[in-house]
């Protein structure tokens, strides 16, 4: 018995050992395959974060995705590859900018998410300091986008994005209009003939919401975050819309030879006493100083004009920092700390689905109300079908809510333990809500719409809403509640319907003053003279916004010809696509539309551009592809760009051997000139542009 218990022991031990090193194997391989699918991962978010500024997970999760490649990574060192995103910073890089190579390179910052590692951060860096004591400063992190500005002789010469970190884009003219940033400095005071400042270059809450409301009444997609609107803005092409947009500066590093200071703190006073805004900066003098300080911004950030995304601790002595150096991607004398984004839990009450002026149906849940960074929260987007499915959400679960960067609070996860016994899982409808149509879904997207397009009540009175809107028609008086009210008493059933109305019809409606009677009947009637273009817009066709309504008007001139055009012919459009000339040619081909247009030219709506504008359009730039650089005198860079499109001309944004000519004012950028004469581009001023067009 006895022996044969060893033996099997023996038996059953050797098939552990296999097993071990059969799960080593496999291990590995599964590491393998790991790391691969994180970098290509990674590359993607990166992307999406860096080049479309349309962030596509949040920045906790993306931390934790790149913790993962680097502790995979260095657990196998045989799969190291110079390409890894765990190798770079991250690029911004954009066409139509020249390209700067840094001085010094820019670095990103080591991540802390505890105390813990902040200690250890200290501890690291006073080991490499041979024990040195060390004193530390805590600054707050400011979310935006990072600059590179150089000053020769007092005066701003430079300014650059940080791209890869190695090179970036020059934006000096985007930078020079935000008025924070100090153009020439004080004569008196004691400057290095030469220096850099870097900061972070921010759009404070108060414009980010100013912005997204304008964009939402205009249908163009809303930012983010007061980040991706800060590096949106700064890349922008036409500076006088950076400037109205109201971007701040806070700046948190100085860089030249031979500097007379000896600490950061000391450092940071001299750029505020030379006219900076800088950063926050607090010395703090033990561990419970900066457990303190954490706690305390982690409240106080909240009350601040710009987003903060966390702190920076930064060791104060700058012979400490040449001592330390740097890795690869940052230093060894600074890190990052980052805050948690805020969460709640809460219960779902209920998921209504509504239905939008396209037919495009929103799920949304509504909560039991939480208290969630500073506000109320009662409602959260689920998005589409396909992020309920996803959340695997159940009717009445307790569900989290995060309000990072998003305008809309967003639900993230589900209690799953809190669950009630029985409960059904949420289902997306099938039918219409309000008119019971089924639903379909668009090709290739997540999205479900309701096809009833001139039945359904939301879509109805959606595009009587957006008719008279102030960038459409300009129609005062009609806002939703009274775009129901004209749809249920039977008088507006479609946008042309609003030319039949009365002074007598209106005030025969319920609760009807005259005054607002007579205030719609005057909108009505000045809305005749409203320019072609915005006709076009007005009359909702799917994907046709703004813009997109403007290039039709330039290009076709009037409805007849837009009407009867082929999608093959809408796309050769320079900017219209397939998909949205295929809904130009949808929405015509359906008979009610074609009534309503021919409604509304009787009522006497524009149904062209006008004699004036046709008139002052010529051939004189047939063809030409032309390049703005520079200052201008007589004209804005907007107005040249007109003139460029009235006369037949397309306006390019960079210069390449299909460039015509320049047109270029006065500080046209060196790499700029350079490029030219290489290419042999005629330049052109301001004097003889116009003479052209004469
Ligand atoms: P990350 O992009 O998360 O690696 O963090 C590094 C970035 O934080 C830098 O490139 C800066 O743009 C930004 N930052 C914000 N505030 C500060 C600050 N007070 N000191 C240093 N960097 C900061
Ligand atoms: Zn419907």
């Amino acid at each position: 018995m006895q022996q044969q218990r060893s033996l099997f022991d023996d038996i059953e031990s050797n098939n552990i050992d296999e097993k071990k090193t059969i799960q080593a194997q496999d291990q590995h391989s599964h590491d393998e395959a790991r790391i691969v699918e994180l970098r290509e991962q990674l590359n993607r978010h990166n992307h999406s974060y860096y080049v479309l500024n349309q962030p596509t997970i949040s920045d906790q999760e993306f931390d934790q995705l790149m913790r993962e490649l680097q502790d995979l990574e260095a657990k196998h060192p045989e799969m190291n590859d110079p390409l890894s995103p765990t190798q770079r910073v991250g690029s911004d890089l954009s066409q139509g900018f020249e390209q700067v190579i840094h001085e010094r390179p820019m670095m990103s910052l080591g991540n802390s998410y505890s105390i813990e590692e902040v200690q250890d951060f200290l501890r690291r860096a006073s080991d490499g300091l041979n024990g040195e004591p060390v004193e530390i400063v805590g600054e707050m992190k400011y979310d935006g986008t990072s600059i590179s500005i150089t000053y020769e002789n007092g005066r701003l010469v430079r300014a650059v994005t940080r791209g890869d970190g190695v090179r970036g884009d020059d934006v000096t003219a985007n930078v020079i209009t935000i008025r924070s940033i100090p153009l020439e400095l004080p004569k008196e005071m004691n400057f290095p003939q030469k220096f850099e400042v870097r900061g972070e270059i921010l759009l404070p809450w108060s414009s980010f919401e100013r912005l997204n409301k304008e964009r939402a009444f205009n249908e163009e997609p809303l930012f983010a975050n007061p980040r991706n609107a800060a590096a949106g803005t700064l890349k922008l092409q036409n500076s006088a819309e950076v400037a109205r947009r109201g971007l701040d500066a806070y700046f948190y590093f100085l860089l030249a030879d031979n500097l007379p200071y000896k600490t950061h703190t000391e450092a940071m006073d001299a750029i505020k006493s030379w006219g900076f805004k800088v950063a926050h900066t607090e010395l703090l003098e033990s561990i419970d100083a900066v457990t303190d300080f954490i706690e305390r911004w982690d409240k106080e950030r909240k009350t601040l004009p710009v987003a903060t995304d966390g702190l920076v601790f930064k060791l104060n002595s700058l012979r400490q920092w040449l001592n330390l150096g740097a890795t690869a991607k940052s230093p060894r004398w600074a890190i990052a700390f980052k805050f948690a984004p805020e969460r709640e839990c809460t219960k779902l009450k209920s998921v209504s689905f509504e239905v939008g002026r396209t037919g495009v149906i929103t799920p949304v849940a509504n909560l039991e109300p939480v208290l969630l960074s500073g506000t109320i929260v009662k409602r959260a987007s689920l998005h589409n079908e396909d992020i309920i499915r996803q959340l695997n959400i159940h009717d009445h679960d307790m569900v989290y809510v995060e309000k990072g960067g998003e305008i809309i609070p967003k639900i993230v996860g589900v209690d799953i333990k809190q669950r009630e016994p029985g409960a059904e899982p949420v289902r997306f409808v099938t039918h219409c809500p309000v008119c019971g149509t089924p639903l379909q879904r668009i090709q290739g997207e997540a999205a479900w719409v309701c096809p009833n397009k001139w039945e359904c009540k939301p879509q109805i009175t959606g595009r009587i809403e957006h008719f008279v809107s102030r960038h459409a028609m300009n129609i005062d008086g009609i806002g939703e509640e009274v775009a129901v009210q004209l749809h249920d008493s039977g008088l507006v059933n479609n946008i042309a319907d609003l030319y039949d109305l009365t002074v007598d019809k209106l005030v025969s409606l319920d609760r009807f003053q005259l005054k607002s009677a007579q205030r719609i009947m005057r909108g009505l009637e000045q809305s005749r003279q409203v320019p072609f273009e915005r006709v076009v817009y007005a009359l909702s066709i799917q994907f046709v916004g703004e813009t997109i309504a403007k290039v039709l008007a330039h290009n076709v001139h009037n409805i007849d010809r837009l009407m009867e055009m082929s999608a093959e012919e809408l796309a050769a459009i320079p900017e219209i696509g397939p998909k949205i000339a295929q809904s130009i040619v949808e929405y015509f081909a359906v008979g009610s539309n074609r009534d309503i247009v021919e409604r509304l030219r009787w009522a006497g709506l524009q149904m062209a551009l006008s004699e004036q504008e046709l008139a002052s359009r010529t051939t004189k730039l047939e063809g030409k592809k032309i390049v703005i650089s520079g200052v201008f005198q007589h004209h804005s860079r907007e107005q040249y760009k007109a003139m460029i499109d009235q006369n037949g001309g397309k306006n390019v944004s960079s210069i390449s051997k299909a460039t015509s000519f320049i047109l270029a004012g006065e500080n046209m950028g060196p790499s700029k000139l350079e490029k030219a004469n290489k290419l042999g581009i005629e330049i052109i001023n301001e004097e003889q542009f116009l003479k052209m067009l004469e």
